[in-house]
């Protein structure tokens, strides 16, 4: 979800393994004190906080393969002219709810593409957009393209800027590729797909890419489903209600925004790559950008995080795991800059807390024994960011403990303080080490020895 500290993940490294957790393990089964009612959760599998790497700055001039045929600079002008006033077509289309603007210059003997466009187009006037629009970043050449679409063939890195109404607190801008050729005269659109491979991950896998949705509000929460999947939406709402009354009741962050929740029949959404994993996670939170990796700075400038779910786990979503979800989005915006076992801490903080006051004490005893007797010996320090989702340990359960630990030592305050600090601050290791120390007087080595010794106050 929130991006890769630079030292770890240069612009153009490999994504990481995101996702996963872990295995929980948890089996609750509790009388709610009002009239008995079962509250399950079962062999919960959990979560996984995608940290999206920076995509590539690229030059302004293609560089791939063979260059494009050098053209004048007045047919160089008419294109960039004929594709701007694409995109502004483009956008007012949404804007006024005129799909015939938005279907005008698709290429005519490409229906797929067509029959694509016309569920884009539903699903972005579905979503309720109170700003959309398009610009062109570079021109990209494929030698693969120019041999499908022949000589005018234009590629484009196309920056998509929206807000959607009441989640985003910001314009936020994702990114796409759209192919051009020009015919009789015209510029049309041919393909929106021949770049996708060299975009940043999560690049046209946003939500309203992959298929036709329909969309269920409440305020601060707006929850994606599939179309006819109407009573999942309706019952991922209520959930999501739950989660954050139980975000804003345990973690200190005075924090009003809203959440976007995808539980779509995909493997693939945003930067969440469900079928990749190792160890599948239920859920994870992926970074928006108010300005992309690449585009003004290296790292870009978080805004906010939706929450996907993996397919496989749809039926199985509740406020537990949705609060752990909607830590990650509520934090989101401080930067991204903490270490992973203070994000994945807290948000297994807070979603404990929301157990507790469920269940009772006893679980969360039970299970912070078993982190303290099984996890903790496994491991030799506090779990890195590196690897840190591929990790067989439980690094999920040792992170919670350490916060855990901190909220003992310092109160949750301090704790929520520390955490703001290092979000947005803790830019590389020696940031990171300064900033733990001198507002808890560890570093990440004491810290770690201390927590061998943690005794939980009972
Ligand atoms: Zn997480």
């Amino acid at each position: 979800m929130s991006v890769m500290p630079p030292s770890a993940a240069p612009p153009g490294a490999q994504v990481p393994p995101h996702g996963p957790r872990r295995w929980l393990g948890l089996i609750v089964v509790v009388a709610l004190v009002s009239g008995g009612v079962g509250y399950a959760v079962h062999d919960r599998e959990r979560d996984a906080r995608a940290r999206p790497v920076p995509s590539v700055t690229v030059s302004a001039q293609p560089t791939q393969g063979t260059r494009p045929p050098s053209k004048t600079a007045a047919a160089v002008a008419a294109r960039r002219l004929a594709v701007d006033t694409f995109l502004l077509r483009r956008a007012k289309a949404v804007r006024t709810v005129d799909e015939r603007l938005f279907l005008q210059d698709l290429d005519p003997a490409n229906v797929k593409l067509r029959q694509e466009q016309k569920i884009l187009f539903a699903n972005l006037v579905e979503l309720g957009l109170d700003e959309i629009g398009y610009s062109q970043a570079e021109e990209r050449f494929d030698q693969v393209a120019v041999k499908e679409h022949g000589s005018s063939t234009y590629l484009v890195r196309v920056l998509m800027r929206y807000q959607i109404h009441q989640v985003d607190l910001t314009p936020v801008t994702t990114e796409l590729g759209y192919t051009f050729v020009q015919r009789a005269g015209r510029w049309i659109l041919v393909d929106d797909t021949d770049l996708d491979d060299d975009l940043g991950p999560g690049a046209h896998q946003e939500v309203w890419d992959l298929g036709r949705f329909e969309v269920h509000r409440a305020p601060r929460v707006l929850v994606v489903v599939e179309k006819g999947d109407t009573r999942r939406g309706r019952a991922i709402v209520t959930e999501a209600r739950e989660a954050l009354v139980q975000v804003t009741t345990y973690w200190p962050r005075k924090w009003r925004g809203s959440v976007l929740i995808a539980a779509l029949d995909e493997a693939e959404i945003r930067d969440a790559r469900f079928a990749d994993e190792d160890i599948e996670s239920a859920a994870s939170a992926g970074s928006t950008f108010s300005s992309l990796p690449g585009e003004d700075t290296a790292d870009g400038t978080v805004a906010g995080a939706y929450i996907v779910i993996n397919p496989k786990e749809r039926d199985r979503i509740d406020e537990i795991l949705l609060s752990h979800e909607v830590t990650h989005v509520a934090t989101a915006d401080l930067g991204g800059y903490e270490p992973l076992w203070l994000a994945e801490g807290a948000a297994e903080y807070v979603s404990w807390r929301g157990i507790e006051a469920i269940s009772g004490p006893g679980d969360v005893a039970e299970w912070e024994q078993e982190v303290i007797d099984e996890a903790l010996p496994l491991l030799q320090a506090l779990p890195s960011d590196l690897g840190f989702y591929s990790n067989n340990a439980d690094v999920y359960g040792v992170s919670w403990l350490a916060v855990r630990f901190l909220v003992q030592r310092l109160g949750l305050t301090a704790v929520a303080e520390l955490y703001e600090d290092l979000a947005r601050h803790g830019t590389d290791q020696a940031a990171r080490d300064r900033i733990l120390l001198t507002r808890t007087g560890f570093t990440e080595a004491t810290l770690w020895i201390y927590l061998k010794e943690y005794e939980p106050q009972r």
